[in-house]
C-alpha cells in the first residue's frame, strides 16, 4: 500500500547524512568530551563544532548554546531557570493561551508556587495582540514567553515586536522555536530574543536532543545538578551522537530553507484549495498567510477528526488531530478553543503537516482519498445529512 507521511510537526524522519554522523559517534568516536586524552579532545572539538553549527543558524555566539534533551527540557530550563533566578525582582510571567504544554504546564506549576501568570488570548487566527501584551505588563513582570510558530495551526507570532517591547522594558523574552527553526528566519540579535528553545526531531534530526539559546548576561538556575558540563547549566555527560546529529540536521535544514519553504507552501496551498473545492463545510484553522509553510489544519464539520484519522491511516496516510502530545485525550485542543472554535468544530479538526519528502503526487492522492471519507462519515452522522 502507498504510504504518505503528513505528520512532520509531530516528528520527522532522520536524514541519512545525519544518521551517518551519529553512527560515527556511537562507534569509533566514542570519547567523553570531559576526558583529557586524545579520545576526549576529539569529542570536545566535535562538540564545539556542533555548537557552532547551531549558533550560526540563529546568529548567536557558540557559548550561548546549551544542549538539552529536547524542546521540552529547553522550555523548562528557560522558564524555571528565570523564575529561580529573578524571583526577587518580581513574580509575574506573561505567556499565551496557545503555547505547547511544555510551556503551559511549566507555568501552571509556577502558579502553584506563588507566581502570577497571564495567559494572553489570541484572535480567531491564533495570533496574540501587541496591545494585550502591553496592557499585561506590570513592574513585577520578569519573563515573557511567546512561541514563534504554533505546532497545531502553524500561526506565526510577531516575535520581533515582542522582543523589541521586552528589551525596551528590560524584561527577559523567551520564545519556543521548536516548530519554526529551519522554517522561518531567526536572528536572535535582530529579534531581541534572550532565550530560545529548539528540538532536533522536528528538523530531520534525532529525538531526545535539542538546545536552549541563552543570551550572555541572562542568568538561569539549574534543573540538573552534577558535573560542570554545558557551562554548569546542564550537568551530565553530553549526548554526543544526538548533539552531532542535531548539528548536522540544523546545518542541512538551514541550507535548503530558501528553496524548500516556498515549495512546501505551494503544496500546502494546493492541498487547502483542493480540499475546500471538493468538500463542503470545511474551515481553515489558523491564519491564511501568516502560517508555517507545511501546515494544513482544517475542521470538517459534522465529523469527528479521530474517525477521519483512522480512515486516512487505513488508506496509508498519516495525519493527526490537534497536537501529537494531546492526541489520545478526549479534550478538544486548547489551541482551537482559544481561537474561539466550538467544541464540535474543534473535534472535527485534522492537521496535516508537510515535509521535504512530500510531492505533488502525495497531494493528489489525499485529494482523491479524503473527500469520499468525509462524505461517508457525514452520511452516517445525523447532523451531517
Ligand atoms: N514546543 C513545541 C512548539 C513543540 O511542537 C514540541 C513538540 O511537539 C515541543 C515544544 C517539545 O519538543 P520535544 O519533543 O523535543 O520535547
Amino acid at each position: 500500500m502507498r504510504k504518505i507521511y503528513l505528520d512532520h510537526s509531530a516528528t520527522s524522519p532522520v536524514r541519512p547524512e545525519v544518521a551517518q554522523v551519529m553512527w560515527q559517534f556511537l562507534t569509533e568516536k566514542f570519547g567523553n568530551p570531559s576526558s583529557l586524552h586524545s579520545f576526549g579532545r576529539e569529542a570536545k572539538e566535535n562538540l564545539e563544532n556542533a555548537r557552532n553549527q547551531v549558533a550560526n543558524a540563529i546568529n548567536s555566539q557558540a557559548n550561548e548554546i546549551i544542549f538539552t534533551s529536547g524542546g521540552t527540557e529547553a522550555d523548562n530550563m528557560a522558564i524555571l531557570g528565570v523564575a529561580g533566578r529573578y524571583a526577587d525582582k518580581g513574580r509575574h510571567i506573561i505567556t499565551s493561551a496557545i503555547e505547547h504544554h511544555a510551556v503551559l504546564h511549566t507555568c501552571q506549576n509556577l502558579e502553584k508556587q506563588g507566581f502570577k501568570v497571564t495567559y494572553l488570548p489570541v484572535d480567531e487566527y491564533g495570533i496574540i495582540s501587541m496591545d494585550d501584551l502591553q496592557k499585561a505588563l506590570t513592574p513585577e513582570t520578569i519573563l515573557i514567553t511567546i512561541m514563534h510558530a504554533n505546532n497545531e495551526v502553524g500561526s506565526i507570532q510577531p516575535i520581533a515586536q515582542v522582543g523589541a517591547l521586552a528589551r525596551e522594558r528590560a524584561i527577559i523574552f523567551h520564545t519556543d522555536a521548536v516548530q519554526s527553526l529551519g522554517k522561518l528566519p531567526i536572528d536572535v540579535q535582530k529579534m531581541n530574543i534572550d532565550l530560545l528553545s529548539a528540538s532536533g526531531h522536528k528538523i530531520y534530526g534525532p529525538k531526545g536532543v535539542g538546545f536552549l539559546y541563552a543570551r550572555k548576561g541572562v542568568r538561569l538556575s539549574s534543573l540538573v545538578y552534577g558535573g560542570a558540563q554545558e557551562r554548569k547549566h546542564r550537568a551530565g555527560t553530553e549526548n554526543m551522537p544526538g548533539i552531532m546529529g542535531l548539528g548536522k540536521a540544523v546545518e542541512l535544514v538551514m541550507g535548503e530553507m530558501a528553496t524548500e519553504m516556498p515549495r512546501e507552501a505551494k503544496l500546502r496551498d494546493d492541498l487547502i484549495k483542493g480540499l475546500q473545492e471538493r468538500i463542503t463545510h470545511v474551515k481553515l484553522n489558523g491564519h491564511p498567510t501568516q502560517r508555517l509553510a507545511g501546515n494544513v489544519n482544517l475542521s470538517y464539520e459534522y465529523v469527528e477528526g479521530e474517525s477521519i484519522l483512522l480512515a486516512l491511516d487505513m488508506a496509508g496516510i498519516a495525519a493527526s488531530s490537534g497536537s501529537a502530545c494531546t492526541s489520545g485525550s478526549i479534550d478538544p485542543s486548547h489551541v482551537l478553543l482559544a481561537m474561539g472554535l466550538s467544541h464540535e468544530v474543534a473535534h472535527g479538526s485534522v492537521r496535516m503537516t508537510l515535509g521535504r519528502d512530500n510531492t505533488e503526487e502525495d497531494i493528489q492522492y489525499v485529494l482523491e482519498v479524503l473527500p469520499p471519507i468525509v462524505e461517508r462519515f457525514r452520511k452516517m452522522s445525523p447532523l451531517g445529512q
